[in-house]
This record gives structure tokens, sequence and C-alpha cells, in this order.
């Protein structure tokens, strides 16, 4: 007999997952897919030679001790690195490697706060639409979860202010940067208003910010945690988009009694995070050219960006809406209201190209002829062929 309780028997896979499974079962079958549905950066950026070097150099130097068990808040010349990078990068100024505990991706941050935070009768906010693994962790505490709104420049504040006032919120989520999936970050203004919110409403607010350092244009946001007198913002921050996903090394800043909590549950939970992974981690920051390696990956996702705008122009029908991402990794499309992308799914899959339906996002709305397009991973050769395909598609999916 398998396991089973009412918790288990709840899990599903997440959404889109399920269409990850369906790329693998057909590429089993020797049928390629171009997909633009995944949220995955791109492999031929990873840093391996360096990654290898790193590692080697490692195990030479310091033998067993890099394969020995270690600190459960991380290896602290890691934490130093990081509280000089939210220094350097998001103006975030009074930490010490104290206030940096390091956590097994940011999704692992995230089911920490969800967990140790949410108790019976507890809402959490996030942003309409999100990111669908935050929805599918926070969901895990069983909190009523209410989606507010975007504006072009962030979440909306005075429908933000509603739910505060009418609700128990133990925390807002929120992606503040190059937003997954809308590609929307928030204003400079809106951060210190939400940060003033949260305060007033006494509730905290999770920030979330894998993509803050993938901009097109060089223009990095001070951090809403930059401006949290309060100690009301949890940051959490990743590699996964800048690095390596594999490695699974993010991190949380917070005040440092969060932090002891935070390492107490991970003494209960899985002890540590990989040492040899955080090395690596720390030997790239430290020992290679990161700001470098950032540019790279900057000048590629925005000259594929580019050819996927373009070619949505071109190709999609005339009454598109686009959100152009000035970083991160996806775009958001609205069609017309009359197209359903979830039920359209199928007819483009059998035509081998693949998009996330954007209602898998929504949060309280539906957002039926929405759709999420990673511009990230394929050559724009590719992106070129099967957007123009894709457009044609629609086109003609509209007309049956
Ligand atoms: N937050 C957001 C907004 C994401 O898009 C993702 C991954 N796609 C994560 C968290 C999880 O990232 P990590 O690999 O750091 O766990």
């Amino acid at each position: 007999m398998s396991i089973s309780s009412t918790y288990l028997d709840s899990l599903t896979p997440s959404a889109i997952r399920s269409i990850t499974a369906k790329i693998r079962d057909k590429a089993s079958q020797g049928i390629k897919i171009d997909s633009f549905a995944g949220g995955l950066p791109a492999p031929d950026l990873f840093p391996v030679k360096e990654l290898e070097e790193i590692t080697v150099k490692a195990f030479q130097e310091e033998g067993g001790e890099v394969i020995q068990y270690a600190a459960s808040d991380g290896y602290t010349p890691l934490r130093e690195e990081i509280a000089r990078l939210m220094k350097e990068k998001f103006d975030v100024t009074n930490i010490t490697f104290k206030n940096v505990f390091i956590t097994c991706g940011s999704q692992q941050g995230l089911n920490y706060i969800s967990k140790g935070l949410i108790e019976d009768g507890d809402c959490v906010v996030c942003e309409t639409p999100t990111y669908v693994g935050a929805i599918d962790s926070i969901k895990a505490y069983n909190p009523t979860v209410i989606g507010v709104h975007m504006d072009d420049d962030g979440i909306n504040l005075e429908e933000l202010e509603a739910v505060l006032r009418g609700n128990t919120v133990k925390f807002i989520y929120l992606i503040p940067d190059f937003q997954n999936p809308s590609g929307r970050s928030m204003s400079v203004e809106k951060r210190k208003q939400i940060v003033e919110l949260a305060e007033k409403y006494d509730t905290y607010i999770y920030e979330d910010a894998p993509y803050s350092l993938i901009s097109f244009t060089g223009n990095i946001m001070p951090a809403v945690k930059s401006f949290d007198k309060y100690n009301r913002v949890i940051y959490a921050g990743s590699f996964s988009k800048t690095i390596a996903p594999g490695l699974r090394v993010g991190w949380i800043v917070a005040d440092e009694e969060s932090i002891t909590k935070l390492v107490y549950m991970k003494m209960r939970d899985d002890l540590q995070v990989n040492n040899i992974a955080q090395r690596q981690v720390y030997g790239y920051l430290y020992n290679y050219n990161f700001d470098e390696h950032l540019a790279t990956i900057q000048g590629i996702y925005k000259e594929r960006r580019d050819c996927m705008l373009q070619a949505v122009k071109t190709y999609f029908p005339e009454d598109t809406k686009v959100v152009v991402p000035e970083g991160g990794l996806f775009m958001w499309l609205e069609l017309n209201p009359s197209i359903d992308t979830l039920q359209m799914f199928d007819y483009v899959f059998s035509k081998n190209i693949a998009y996330v339906p954007g209602t898998f996002f929504c949060v309280g709305e539906k957002g039926l002829n929405t759709m999420r397009l990673n511009f990230a991973t394929l050559d724009t050769d590719v992106i070129q062929t099967k957007i123009a395909e894709l457009g044609t598609l629609i086109k003609s999916y509209m007309e049956a």
C-alpha cells in the first residue's frame, strides 16, 4: 500500500512540471518540442569550466573537509560575499554575514517562511499573476491566498491596502523585479510605500528576487528590503538564474533573530545546503568575474527578448498585448478575449510548440486569454521561426 494521508493524497504535480512531463514524453518518442514553456535559464551560459576548476582546487586544498558535515546557517565566506553583494547591488547596507542564511534554492526559503509563519485563519497576499511554484508552496499550509492586481509599475497599492484592512494577512508575497510571469518591475516609490503598509497593518513582506540581476538596461533597483526600517521584509535571493539552478544555492536576508529561527528549521529539515555547491558559488563570486558573466547573460537574453518581441509584433494577431520585460526570462501576453490559452494548448502542442497558459499563474481571476513565453532558452533563429509558427497557429485557432 502506498503512503497515504489527506495531505499526500491532495498533492498533484505543478502545472508547469506537467507540461515538462508532456515534453519529455514526446522527446522519448524522438519528437523535438520547441518549448517556450519552461522557467529554465540557458544551459550554454552556465560557467561549467570555472565550476570544475573551483571544485578540483577545493578538494586539492581541503580534502575531506569539503564533504564533511558543516554549519546549518551556511558557509561563512559565502555568507560574507552575499552580504557584500546585497550592499553593492541592492542598497541593503546595514547587514553583516549574520543576516544571511544559505538555503537550498530560494524555493526552500519560501517553504520555510510559509511553514514557519502561516497559522489557522491566516491569509497570504500575492500579486496576480504570480509564480505558480510559490502558490503551491504557500497553499501547502492552508492559508487563504488573495491575489492583488498589478499595474505596470507593480502591485496595485490601493487594492492591497483594502485587502490588508479587511483580513489577517501573515505576509505579502512579492516578486519586485522582472516578475515571473509578467516581466513587470515595481517602482522605487511603491517599494517605499509597501514597507510602510506592512508596518501599518502589522504584516511581513517576502521579497522573492531571483531575477533582479538580469537587467537589460543596466538599471538594478534598490531592494524593497533596502527601505525596511522595521524588520518587516524577508529577502530571498538565488543563484539559479545567474550561475546555475542545479547547484540549488539561494539565500535569505533578515534580522538575526529571524535567521536563527530559520536555521533551527533547517536543522530539523535537511541540516545544511550541499557544501560543494556552496564552495562552488563562493569560489565563483570571489575568484572569477561575476559582473562580466552577468553582462554576458544580460546581453544574450536581451537579444533574445528583442527577437521575440519583434516576432510577436510581426506574426501574432494585431490585438495581442505584450508586457515588454526589461529583464528576467519571461514575456507575458494578453490575447484576444475570445481565446482560451488552456484549451488552445493541445492544438499548439500537437504542432510541437509549447507555452504556459497564463491561467496557471492567476489567483482569484481566470486570465484565460493570457500566456507566458520564456525567451531565454532558445537561440534567436529558433525563436524567430517558432514564434512565427505560433502566431499562425493562434490565428488559425481563432478562425476555426
Ligand atoms: N521564485 C521565483 C519567482 C521563481 O521563478 C523561481 C524558479 N523559477 C524560484 C523562486 C525558485 O528558484 P530556486 O531555483 O532558487 O529555488
